[in-house]
Formats: structure tokens, sequence, C-alpha cells
């Protein structure tokens, strides 16, 4: 047998292997495709002096010009090495290629373009003050980098979602500590690499491996961290804001949610029905934005459920790279004991089983994989564990409702507020429902398209704060008022 690949962590410009090391697993099949080092606490503390001596040398010292087009170089070298990105992805997750090469890889190189081009207007605001003794003051605020920042970032959406908070950090001018998930790690050393390889100043960007109860909580509570941003689990935010308590560092939250479609009587039902099973299913359910819970107009539900059995049904689920395979496994076998958990426990609280609810059998490797049946349930009420829980897996439930100001109060009962989609072809219903909802995000008559320029976030369990465009350059940067007496 070959050896495996060891991925290790890049701390100070120089690639670094330790004595511990965990298997990366492959969900398709169950096999090992390579082994994990994980950083020990001198390797975190390494890096946070790298990380700083870069703040007060070469990175630091940098015109935002310099720093913008090293992340140019960066987007550049990622874009020859897409091929690599794609593999690597794909064998840490198992999601479709479609989905890989559409979304996760070209929205990384996107993510360092947008803000490297971004950084370069985040200017500070100016004010003449008039003083009690009829003189003036100018103010003006300057924005400095936070220093050291910690990116701690979880396995749905890796590569993304990581160059999603590296890249405004480091356009603003900070050291990067990236912890990416345990059950992902290949993208973000690649993108270690890219760094090396394109001259991205050393202690800059350093990439930490391991496990989240150690290295994670490591990274949150030294000293040396300026700054936490964290996407993932909410009870993890919630130990996070522990950790950082004691040095009170700011922290950025994208956290779980439990997120809801409505389908209103006037929707247009094929639409609302392709849209329901593309924002309930896509990446095998385990986007942050994912709906959980639809509430359809009771004058559609029978067409609508039928509608969505027939198109869950007709999802293609297999190898990520045959074609026409829309979901491939989820991420892992702990995983999928969760997902399935949360079907058995469908059925305890009463559901009613449209479609789905087991494994697919495909009498090959693949049994020995991470895949799920997409699954639609009806008949529970809004106060049912898997109405009110974050399951993260195919499965939706479905119920009917009445009247506007009803649905308003059911979707927001609960204690998550990431996102919601409207289904409507009454624009003022849209304007009118949308701002209602106790949510970050709203989507009508669509899901999940993105403007990097808009505002990305939750309130209530599914976060704190927001990040894109200026958002994200409020968020990595530290106005300094300067007040001038004329
Ligand atoms: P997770 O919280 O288990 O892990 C996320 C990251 O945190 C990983 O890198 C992990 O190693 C690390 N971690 C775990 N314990 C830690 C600790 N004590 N201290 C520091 N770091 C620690 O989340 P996950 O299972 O990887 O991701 C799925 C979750 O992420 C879901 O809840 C999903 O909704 C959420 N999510 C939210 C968004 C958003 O934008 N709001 C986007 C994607 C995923």
């Amino acid at each position: 047998m070959s050896e495996l690949p060891i991925l290790t962590s890049y701390i100070d410009g120089h690639f670094i292997n330790s004595d511990t090391h965990f298997d990366n697993i492959n969900p398709v099949n169950g096999q090992t495709v390579a082994r994990i080092s994980e950083a020990t606490p001198k390797m975190i503390e390494d890096a946070v002096i790298s990380a700083r001596a870069a703040q007060d040398s070469t990175w630091g010292k940098m015109t935002v010009n310099e720093r913008c087009a090293l992340l140019h170089k960066v987007a550049d070298r990622m874009a020859e090495r897409e091929e690599e990105f794609i593999t690597a992805e794909i064998t840490d997750t198992g999601k479709s290629l479609f989905q890989v090469k559409t979304i996760d890889i070209p929205r990384g190189t996107a993510n360092f373009r947008f803000f490297a081009d971004l950084a370069k207007f985040n200017s500070g605001e100016t004010f003449i003050t008039d003083t009690p003794t009829g003189d003036k003051a100018l103010n003006y605020s300057v924005n400095k980098p936070l220093g050291v920042v910690g990116v701690i970032s979880p396995w749905n959406l890796p590569l993304l979602l990581a160059t999603w908070k590296i890249a405004p950090a480091m356009a603003c001018g900070n050291s990067v500590i990236l912890k990416p998930s345990e059950e992902t790690s290949s993208t973000a050393f690649l993108l270690a690499k890219v760094m090396d390889e394109v001259g991205i100043p050393k202690g800059a960007f350093n990439l930490i491996l391991g496990r989240g109860s150690a290295v994670g909580d490591a990274l949150t509570s030294h000293h040396g961290i300026d700054a936490i941003t964290f996407t993932g689990a909410s009870s993890t935010g919630k130990q996070i804001m522990r950790s950082v308590a004691e040095r009170v560092k700011p922290i950025s939250f994208e956290l779980g949610g439990k997120n809801s479609a409505i389908v209103f009587a006037d929707a247009d039902l094929n639409k609302a029905i392709k849209g329901v099973t593309r924002s309930s299913f896509t990446n095998c359910g385990q986007v942050c934005l994912c709906t959980e819970k639809v509430y359809v107009h009771r004058s559609l539900f029978d067409a609508f459920i039928q509608g969505l059995k027939r198109e869950a049904e007709q999802i293609k689920i297999g190898y990520p790279k045959d074609k026409d395979v829309f979901i491939g496994p989820l991420v892992s076998k702990v995983h999928q004991q969760k997902v399935l958990s949360y079907y058995q426990l469908a059925k305890n609280e009463g559901a009613t089983f449209v479609t789905g609810g087991g494994v697919p059998k495909f009498n090959d490797e693949r049994d020995m994989g991470c895949f799920i049946e997409p699954t639609i349930i009806t008949g529970l009420s809004d106060d049912a564990r898997v109405n009110q829980e974050e399951i993260f897996g195919p499965i939706c439930h479905v119920s009917p409702f009445d009247d506007e100001d009803e649905v308003i109060e059911r979707v927001n009962n609960t204690d998550y507020g990431l996102a919601a989609s409207v289904w409507t072809e009454n624009i003022s219903r849209a304007h009118r429902v949308s701002p209602q909802l106790d949510v970050g995000l709203v989507w009508v008559n669509t899901w999940f398209l993105r403007d990097l320029r808009a505002p990305f976030g939750g309130v209530k369990l599914s976060g704190i704060g927001r990040e894109g465009g200026k958002h994200s350059l409020a968020f990595y940067s530290e106005p300094v008022n300067i007040c001038v007496h004329i």
C-alpha cells in the first residue's frame, strides 16, 4: 500500500509536522485518504509569535496596494491550481463535482479578488465640529488592522467559508491564523501552499490543523490573538464566547440555523417546488442556509407535497463526479448517525414520512460511506424537537398555514434567526412579510443567491455581527478617531 499523504500545519513560512496524527476519511467509501498532523501547543505559540512579528515588520508595514496585489496573486494561483482544489474538496466532503466546480472553489477565489479590491476603499469618516468656545475642530478616523485574527471555519463549505474571512482580514492588514475543521483540512493545506508560492510574507498567514477541542480552544483563549472570527455550530460559539471573555476580544459569529420557506397561495407553484427542493437538499442539507421547515398555504398543500416528493425522489445520489449527481454523502459517519437519529426522532414524535427516512443501498463500496436519503416529513407541531433543533441534513418538514400573520409568528417561533425564503408573486406581500421575519437574510422567489457586497449574518442563536462588503471591512479594522483643534 502506498504511503498516505500527511497534511501539516504551516507556521512562520514552514510546513511543520507533529507526532500526533489522525485519519482523513473519504465519506464516499469510508477509506482513509490522508493523515492529519495535529498542531501542538508549542506550534500554536509559534504561529502567534510569527503572526505578531509579521504585523510589526512585513505585512503590517505594506501599503494597501502592495497587500492587495499579493492577494490577487493568491487568487490567480488558486485559479491555476483549481483542479487540485476541486479534487481535495470532493475527497474531504463527498460533495458533487457540479457544486464544487460552480460554487465552492470559484467563490474561494472570488473572495480574494473581491476583498483585495474593496479594501482600497476602506476609508474613515470626517466631521467638522463646533466647539463650545466658538472654535472648530476636525474629527477624522483612520482604520488600522486589529492585529492577529484567529479564523475558525467549519466543514460544510470549507474553502468558501474560510476565504470569506481570511481574504477581508488580510486585505485590511491583519495577520491570520486559520484553524479549519478537522473533517476538511485539505483545501486549507493547499491554500497554505498557494500563500507560500506567491510570496505572502511569513507569518502573515498561518495554518494550524487539529481538533476543535484541542487546537481550536488553544487558539481562541490565547492572549496573543486580537480577534476571533468563527463559523460553526451555535454550541461551539457559546464555548468560544466564554473563552474570549477574559480578554474581551472582538468576535464575529456565523452560527447555526433552523430556516423556513413560506409558500403563499399566490406563489408560482412550480418555481416554489423547484426552489424548495434546492434549498432543502443542496449539499445534502449541509448549508447553514438550508430550509428545514416549509410552510405552505393550505390551498396548495397537497399539490406542493406531491411536487416536492416527485422532485426529491428524482435527486440523483452517488459518486460526486458521476454525471447528473446532485448530492453525495454526508460529511462523516458521526454526522450520518446524528442525522439518522433525527429521522428516528421524527418517527418517535409521530411524523408522517412522505419520502426517504433511511440510507440508500448501492451494493458496492458506497455502502461503507455516509450516504442518506433526502427526506420529507409532515404532521409535527412547531414545538416538536425536529422542528426546533438544527439537523443539518437533507430533511424538511412541511406544514400547512392559513394566513399571513399566523405564518410570520410560526416562522419566528425558533431560537435561531439566520435565513428564510418567501415564495409569492405578490410584490407587496413580499416587501411586507420579509422585514417581519426575525432573520438576517430573506430570499424572495430564490435561495442562496449571494452578492459579496451585501450584509451576511444572523440574529438570535444564529450569530453576532455581519460580514460581507463594508461590514467585513468594519469588523477587520479598528477605527482610530483623531480630533484636531483648529
Ligand atoms: P463546529 O462548531 O463543530 O466546528 C466549527 C469549527 O470550530 C471547526 O473548525 C472545529 O474544529 C472548531 N471548534 C470546535 N470546538 C471548538 C472549541 N471549543 N473552540 C474553538 N474551536 C472549536 O461546526 P461544524 O459541525 O464544523 O459546522 C456545522 C455548523 O456550522 C452548523 O451548525 C451550521 O449551521 C454552522 N454554519 C453556519 C454558517 C453561517 O454562515 N451562519 C455557515 C456554515 C455553517
